[in-house]
């Protein structure tokens, strides 16, 4: 469950944002995932719970954006989504790719007053 570690990791910073910006208190945290991370929602959401317990962003909401995973096929420069399971280029089957997109995780943006 990466999603302790994750949820750690993301108060720390929103606490930090939070206090640069003078906030007294955060109301919204939008966080941005890429598919790769595989985070699931209810458990980042309990964690992260957790991790701001006592703390200005306790009663914040929380919202994710999943960015989904894209490659970049090295032999004929294809770039797509990943469809499915089938980890080749949909134009020439090479599997020699590069993820271009989908490790993504960071907070894109905290909200409050
Ligand atoms: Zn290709």
């Amino acid at each position: 469950m990466h999603e302790i570690r994750i949820a750690n990791d993301l108060s720390e910073i929103v606490l930090e944002v939070a206090s640069n910006e003078k906030l007294s208190v955060v109301s919204r945290v939008n966080i941005t995932f890429g598919e790769m991370v595989q985070i699931v929602p209810e458990i980042f959401d309990f964690a992260f719970r957790e991790a701001v317990r006592g703390s200005i962003a306790s009663e914040a909401v929380v919202n994710f954006e999943i960015i989904k995973i894209k490659l970049k096929c090295r032999e004929c420069g294809n770039v797509f989504n990943l469809n499915g399971s089938r980890f080749a280029c949909q134009e020439c089957n090479s599997s020699d790719l590069e993820i271009i997109a989908g490790k993504e995780m960071f907070v894109k943006s905290i909200e409050g007053e």
